[in-house]
């Protein structure tokens, strides 16, 4: 199955819940838009580098589209075409005013300088900058993007348009970036998981056992957020390679480690673990914060986790779901665990678009009462329709979308 296949698989099985007319489930899954561009430029050995960009627009019902870049080998467009549906659903699922979107370059960003990697950038936003915009479709920070390649997508797209802040989000503090930003993913990943714990009586982050994948900017702040509630993350892995100390990790001291040295391999006083084995640790929660589709048939039943929070898009494929939830384990997916991103990202556009700054306290406050209000609702379709919060997640957000859709009328 395809990532596209991979979330219309969830889709249609919350879809037969809902009893959807075959109708409206065709006009909610088609894609609104498809762009595939030629991103070429001259490599600073004076050769052309030719890549491909895409931009997918999935839905755009209840707002501008929304939703990340990745700089990736295996971007692809149905890689862009999965993740702009989730982007569509995402937003729905915790209330935002924007629809769903998602693309990037299929290219490896360690062998472009940082010279190559802005003119790569520079050339994608020219191929692009008619399609997006702070009414149409908003890009943000994916795998390998940060807040200064959305500089840089500010700039080129104000060059074209006039000065337009609110075109990008995930910019620098500097730039009008929001303050809380760069952590909300993660942050709103660790609100996510309290409010279960505390909604099914599990206790609390203390004192538990974590395995998270993935150190860069999702999961290296929920590592963090855990470490200060005092979880013990016991496990981290990254591209490069992972660590592992019973006793759990120094995460502060593993982040000064890995932003020396890019990856959190060869952090001493630790074991070295393989991605694979670290997926089905004993711990009490496993965090899959990297790429999609780590958890699959071939070990989920090897899982020992009770819990996974999914902090990256897409990291369970639909038969290691079923295989999960035959076994017990609760997931928490990936449309409500990482929607803190989108959630500050919102806060980023409607302060652009004020021309006002917010407080740090302001939006961890605001963040939490998103997380905690899509909580209480997808607790109660799971105890009502007796599914589980993957399915919840996907019927509260198609009900939105579908409404907003029937209303504006086709
Ligand atoms: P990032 O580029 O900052 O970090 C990615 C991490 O994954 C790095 O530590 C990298 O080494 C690791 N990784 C890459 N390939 C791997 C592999 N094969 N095995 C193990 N680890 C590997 O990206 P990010 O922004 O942290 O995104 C991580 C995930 O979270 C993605 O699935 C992304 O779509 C999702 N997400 C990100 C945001 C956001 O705000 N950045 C929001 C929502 C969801």
């Amino acid at each position: 199955m395809s990532g596209f296949d991979d979330v219309n698989y969830h889709f249609r099985k919350a879809a037969r819940v809902m009893d959807l007319s075959p109708h409206v489930e065709r006009m909610l899954v088609t894609p609104f838009r498809e762009v595939k561009v030629d991103v070429s430029i001259t490599l600073d050995n004076g050769e052309l580098g030719t890549f491909i960009g895409y931009r997918v627009q999935h839905d755009k019902s209840r707002g501008p589209m929304k939703g990340g870049l990745r700089y990736h080998p295996t971007v692809d467009l149905d890689e862009a075409l999965g993740l702009a549906s989730l982007m569509t659903w995402k937003t729905a699922v915790v209330n935002l005013p924007f629809g769903g979107a998602k693309g990037g370059i299929a290219v490896d960003p360690d062998t472009l300088s940082p010279r190559e990697l802005e003119r790569l950038t520079r050339c994608f936003v020219q191929q692009i900058h008619d399609i997006i915009g702070p009414q149409t479709d908003i890009p943000a920070p994916d795998v390998n993007t940060n807040a200064q390649v959305m500089a840089w997508i500010m700039d080129e797209y104000s060059k074209i348009h006039g000065f337009s802040p609110a075109v990008v989000t995930g910019k620098p503090v500097d730039l009008f970036g929001s303050k809380g930003r760069e952590e909300a993913t993660g942050r709103g990943a660790v609100f996510a998981l309290e409010e279960h714990l505390r909604g099914a009586g599990l206790g609390e982050v203390r004192g538990r056992t974590f395995a998270v994948q993935g150190f860069g900017n999702v999961g290296s702040w929920v590592a963090r957020f855990l470490h200060e509630r005092g979880g013990k993350v016991v496990a981290v892995a990254d591209a490069r390679g992972g660590v592992a100390n019973p006793e759990g990790l120094d995460i502060p001291r593993l982040v000064e480690h890995a932003k020396r040295t890019r990856t959190v391999a060869g952090f001493p006083g630790c074991d070295a673990i393989t991605n694979e084995d670290l997926l089905v640790l004993g711990v009490d929660v496993l965090v899959p914060a990297a790429l999609g589709a780590v958890i699959t048939d071939a070990n989920a039943r090897d899982v020992r986790a009770r819990i996974v929070l999914e902090a990256a898009n897409a990291p369970t494929t639909p038969k290691a779901d079923e295989i999960l939830a035959q076994r017990g384990v609760t997931v928490l997916p990936d449309i409500y665990v990482n929607a803190g991103g989108v959630t500050v990202s919102y806060f980023e556009w409607a302060q652009n678009i004020q021309q006002f700054m917010w407080e740090e306290d302001k939006i961890t406050a605001e963040l939490q009462r998103h997380m905690r209000e899509a909580y209480a609702t997808l607790a109660r379709l799971v105890r009502e329709r007796s599914v589980s919060f993957r399915t919840a997640a996907f019927i509260l957000a198609i009900g939105r979308v579908g409404r907003a859709t029937v209303l504006r009328g086709v």
